[in-house]
């Protein structure tokens, strides 16, 4: 794709859990060949791997609270250091507190979109219970919105779909309202720097996807 100007898309995604975040995230990285980074993914592959940063990730994770912001400050980084970065990048999941925000302004990133991905909490509760992931590479799908052949197989690498321990009921209700405490306050943040722009979750995917093709069209346009 070519625009007549060469803006980067750094984009953020903000957005209560559930709001379907990752699943847009994915088909933009596509898209713009830029690559998707998502502290979720990162945290989950760690705790399934059992490296010292999933032994320290899994009891915040699976009682649904935040991992401290020193250690997810760190990961995030050193991520945003690598090569791929360069030309681009979309975050899912970070920042999610205000001193993760503040981090990542001083590390130099130069956000320049963020997207609010709005969605009711009595429509996120529905949502989680159908979500499911691939305990081989970690795609996620949803057995109504996002469904694979038989929500047991993962069409991308054929590994066991399954559903997340943080997606049960007691949790999601405690994810919620960390996100409502910690994480809502950044959209005020972002909006006071005149970067955010509100999407409100359709019920189908792909009009989601399509009203966030457009304000990122906008943007690249502007
Ligand atoms: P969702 O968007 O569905 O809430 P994620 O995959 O983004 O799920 O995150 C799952 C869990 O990983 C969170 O509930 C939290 O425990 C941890 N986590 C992810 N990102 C962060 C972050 N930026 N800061 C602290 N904890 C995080
Ligand atoms: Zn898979």
């Amino acid at each position: 794709m070519h625009y007549n100007n060469n803006k980067q898309i750094k984009l953020i995604f903000l957005g209560p859990p559930g709001a379907g975040k990752g699943t847009q995230t994915e088909i933009i990285s596509e898209k713009y060949s830029i690559p998707a980074i998502s502290t979720g993914a990162i945290l989950r592959s760690a705790i399934k791997n059992q490296t010292e940063l999933g032994k320290t990730a899994a009891k915040y994770v699976e009682a649904g609270e935040l991992v401290p912001d020193d250690i997810i400050i760190g990961i995030m980084k050193e991520r945003l250091a690598e090569d791929d970065c360069k030309n681009g990048y979309i975050l899912d999941g970070f920042p999610r507190t205000t001193a993760q925000a503040i981090a990542l302004d001083e590390s130099g990133a130069e956000i320049s979109l963020v997207i609010n991905l709005a969605v009711d909490d009595d429509v996120i509760i529905r949502r989680m219970s159908g979500r499911r992931v691939c305990c081989t590479c970690g795609a996620t799908y949803h057995i109504e919105y996002n469904p694979t052949e038989d929500n047991k197989t993962c069409p991308r690498c054929g590994g066991p779909l399954a559903c997340r321990k943080d997606d049960e009921p007691s949790v999601v209700e405690s994810r919620l309202k960390v996100y409502h405490e910690q994480t809502e306050p950044l959209i005020k943040y972002y909006e006071e720097k005149g970067i955010l722009r509100t999407v409100i979750g359709q019920e189908k995917l792909e009009d989601t996807t399509a009203l966030t093709l457009n304000v990122i069209e906008n943007y690249l346009k502007g």
